[in-house]
C-alpha cells in the first residue's frame, strides 16, 4: 500500500531579525528545512541554495539507490556553498543546516546535519527523530550536562556540523511511515523558545498541517521569536489528498536569491560537465562516495564511540567562523576568531584585533563576562561590541568611570585614574 503525504509549511522573519535565513520545500515526495548561517547575507543564500538544490528530489525515489541520490543532491548543494565563498572571501562562514526526508510512499529516508529538528507524533507519543550536530548535544552525550541545562546553555547554538563545511557528514535514517503520523520539521527557532511539551499538545490537537503549522508559528512569535521561525507539519495519510501545490518558503523564496542560486548551481553544474568531457575526475570523485559510504557506516559508528574526536574534527571548522571579544594574554580587551572555551581540551581561538584597553578598567560585572567571552553574532557585531566596550567617551557604562575620564584625555587627569591605568 502506498501512502501519501498531506503538508504545510511556513517560514516566519520572527520578531527580532532583519531578514529571514531559514528556507524550506514542502513537496508530495520531499520534504526539507535548512537554517542558513553568516554574516553578509550569506546565511540566506546558503539555506536558499541548498534547498533550492535538493528540492530536485520531490520525486518518486529511485528503490534502489535512494540513499546515494540523497546523498549526492546534498553534496551539489555543499559544493555550491563553497563555491560561493571562493568567489567571495567575505562569505566566508556562511552554512546551513539542512533536514530533509525523501517519501517512498512506505519509507522516509532522512538526511540530517546541524540542529535543524525532525519530530514525530505517533498515537499520541511525541519524539524527536533528530539529533542535534551542537556543542551542548556533545555535553549531554558526555553526561557532563543535562537536557535541560543545554536548553538555557549559552552556546546552545552553536553548532559542530553545517553544510558549508569542507568535510561534510550528514547523518541518514530510514524510518517507516506508519497512517496517522504526524512529522515536524523546523529550525530552533521554534524548537528554542517554544518547549518540547507545548509542540507535543499542538500536534496532537491540531485538526490539520495547516492549523498547527500557524499555531506553532503564533507560539514563537509570542514568545518573542528572537530568530527565525520555520514550521513543516506533514501528515502520513492513506488516502490520496488531492491536489496540493509544492511549497516554497523563507530565503529560497527570494527572487534575488534564486537569481544567484541558478548562476551558482549552473557553474556548478558546467565545471562537471567540462570534467565529463574530460574523461577524468570531478565526477569520478563525486562518485567515489558511494564505494565509500559503507567505510561512512563505520566511520559513523566510530564517531560515536569517540565522542572527543568529533568534536576536534567537527567543530574546528565552525569555530573559525565564530567571533567573540575576550581578554588578551597581555589583559587587554580583544577580538578573537573562534571559542571562548576548550572543545574536547583544544583551544580554538584566535587574536584578530587587540584595543590595547586594559580588561582590568571594565566594571566587575563586564571584565567578569569578558574573561569567559563576549559571543558575538559574526565579526560585525563582535566589532560594534569591542567598540562599545573601549569607547572613551564618558558616560561608558562598561568601564568603571574614572578610566572613563582617563582614556578621554580630560585635561585634568585624577590620580586615582591613573592608578586605574597603570599595571
Ligand atoms: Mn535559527
Amino acid at each position: 500500500m502506498s501512502l501519501h503525504l498531506r503538508y504545510a509549511a511556513i517560514s516566519d522573519r520572527g520578531v527580532v531579525r532583519q531578514g529571514n535565513q531559514d528556507s524550506v520545500f514542502a513537496g508530495s515526495h520531499f520534504i526539507a528545512v535548512a537554517d542558513g548561517m553568516g554574516g553578509m547575507a550569506a546565511g540566506d543564500l546558503a539555506s536558499a541554495i541548498v534547498i533550492n538544490t535538493v528540492a530536485r528530489l520531490d520525486v518518486p525515489p529511485p528503490p534502489d539507490s535512494v540513499v546515494d541520490e540523497l546523498a549526492d543532491a546534498v553534496a551539489d548543494a555543499n559544493r555550491a556553498i563553497r563555491r560561493c565563498v571562493a568567489d567571495d572571501p567575505q562569505k566566508e562562514g556562511m552554512g546551513t543546516t539542512l533536514t530533509a526526508l525523501w517519501f517512498d510512499g512506505e519509507w522516509f529516508n532522512l538526511v540530517h546535519i546541524g540542529d535543524s529538528r525532525a519530530y514525530r507524533m505517533r498515537e499520541g507519543g511525541f519524539e524527536q527523530i533528530t539529533v542535534d550536530d551542537t556543542y551542548v548535544q556533545m555535553l549531554v552525550d558526555e553526561g557532563r550536562i543535562t537536557a535541560e541545562e543545554a536548553e538555557r546553555h549559552p552556546q546552545r547554538s552553536l553548532l559542530l556540523r553545517a553544510l558549508g563545511a569542507s568535510e561534510v557528514e550528514p547523518a541518514f535514517q530510514t524510518i517507516k511511515g506508519v497512517v496517522g503520523d504526524r512529522l515536524l520539521l523546523c529550525s530552533d527557532g521554534l524548537s528554542g523558545p517554544v518547549a518540547d511539551a507545548d509542540i507535543a499538545r499542538t500536534l496532537q490537537t491540531a485538526a490539520s498541517p495547516q492549523e498547527a503549522a500557524e499555531s506553532l508559528v503564533q507560539q514563537a512569535l509570542d514568545a518573542g521569536a528572537p530568530d527565525n521561525v520555520t514550521v513543516l507539519i506533514a501528515d502520513v495519510v492513506a488516502e490520496e489528498p488531492g491536489e496540493q501545490r509544492q511549497i516554497i518558503g523563507g530565503a529560497a523564496a527570494d527572487a534575488r536569491l534564486a537569481e544567484s542560486d541558478t548562476a551558482v548551481l549552473r557553474a556548478v553544474r558546467d565545471e562537471e560537465e567540462a570534467a565529463e568531457e574530460d574523461g577524468e575526475s570531478e565526477t569520478e570523485e563525486l562518485r567515489q562516495p558511494k564505494a565509500r559510504r559503507k567505510g561512512r557506516v563505520w566511520r559513523t559508528v566510530l564517531a560515536c564511540l569517540i565522542v572527543l574526536a568529533l568534536a576536534a574534527g567537527g567543530g574546528m571548522w565552525w569555530a573559525r567562523t565564530q567571533y567573540f571579544v575576550g581578554v588578551s594574554d597581555e589583559g587587554n580587551i580583544s577580538l578573537f576568531r573562534g571559542l571562548p572555551f576548550e572543545v574536547a581540551g583544544y583551544r580554538a581561538a584566535w587574536i584578530e584585533v587587540d584595543s590595547g584597553r586594559p580588561a582590568e578598567d571594565a566594571v566587575d560585572s563586564v571584565e567578569a563576562e569578558l574573561e569567559a567571552g563576549r559571543t558575538a553574532d559574526g565579526r560585525e557585531d563582535a566589532e560594534d561590541d569591542l567598540a562599545a566596550l573601549t569607547d572613551p567617551a564618558a558616560g561608558n557604562e562598561n568601564l568603571d568611570p574614572l578610566c572613563v575620564t582617563a582614556a578621554d584625555g580630560a585635561e585634568s587627569v585624577p590620580a586615582a585614574a591613573k592608578d586605574c591605568r597603570d599595571d
